[in-house]
């Protein structure tokens, strides 16, 4: 029978199939390349690199269907530094009722953290055991927040724990409602751990503002005198946090505003979280 050859004995065909699918690999090849080398300009086109007023956290609902933080915290000792493990346990107890009422409205059922690990150590944290000092940290893995209380025999100032301790329970919320995790790859990004450690202040601010506004003014004033030291560590802690001025700006944001919305350091211009 004659007709078109659809078949090929011995493999004849094959350089043809070289000939054909090479300039197609070479193509696919040089466009791979090419968004490789264009990515951050694309995520910038496409909206979807923080600091783009629509990228997807930046547009997070919690923004849109969420009031105030905050309120008052009853129960506080007056003397709150005679004794800091009792003060931050009644103050944990009102950021879990500050959250739960915040976040309602825009559908999440708050959970609180696992765990509120008092460590006199950082050793007896759940985590972050090697990292540079912290007065506090959050464990996202485990969902515990530890705050240091370190009892060195003199009577401690209380309210830099409970700054540290507003601010572990802001990543907390970060981390269950999807703020924390929607940029997966960029974790350890510094510019976008400063747009979360920022917002942790700005939210811890705004979780304060009701509760102590005295000396959230006193530990504001005190962040942005703060002289920016030339060590690596001191550089370190300003790669990932955010300059002092920064934090003092978005806590007095979230002082003034008091809402997430006011807190939304995924929008903000690069100079804002530097
Ligand atoms: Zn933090």
């Amino acid at each position: 029978m004659s007709g078109p050859r659809d078949w090929s004995p011995h493999g004849a065909s094959r350089p043809g199939v070289v000939r054909r699918t090479l300039p197609v690999l070479l193509v696919f090849a040089l466009l791979l390349g090419a968004l490789f080398y264009l990515r951050d300009d694309l995520r910038e086109l496409i909206r979807t690199a923080p600091g783009s007023a629509r990228s997807a956290v930046a547009t997070h609902l919690l923004y849109e269907k969420t009031g105030p933080v905050g309120g008052r915290c009853p129960g506080l000792p007056k003397d709150l530094d005679a004794d800091p493990d009792t003060t931050l346990n009644i103050l944990a107890g009102c950021l879990d009722r500050m959250w739960s009422a915040t976040l309602e409205p825009a559908g999440f059922d708050y959970e609180p953290p696992a765990e509120m690990r008092l460590v006199a150590a950082p050793e007896e944290a759940a985590c972050g055991i090697d990292d540079f000092d912290w007065a506090g940290i959050y464990c996202s893995g485990e969902r515990i927040v530890n705050v240091l209380v370190e009892d060195d025999g003199e009577e401690r100032d209380a309210f830099p724990m409970m700054f540290t301790l507003a601010h572990e329970y802001a990543h907390h919320v970060q981390q269950i409602t999807g703020i924390a995790d929607q940029n997966g790859s960029e974790v350890f990004d510094e510019a976008w751990s400063r747009r979360l450690e920022l917002q942790a202040d700005c939210l811890a601010a705004a979780a304060l503002r009701n509760v102590h506004p005295y000396l959230l003014n006193d530990l504001r004033r005190g962040a942005a005198a703060e002289p920016d030291e030339a060590d690596a560590g001191a550089d370190a802690a300003r790669q990932s946090h955010g300059s002092g001025a920064s934090g003092a700006r978005w806590m007095l944001r979230g002082q003034q505003k008091g809402t997430l919305a006011g807190c939304n350091t995924w929008k903000a211009p690069a100079e804002e979280v530097s």
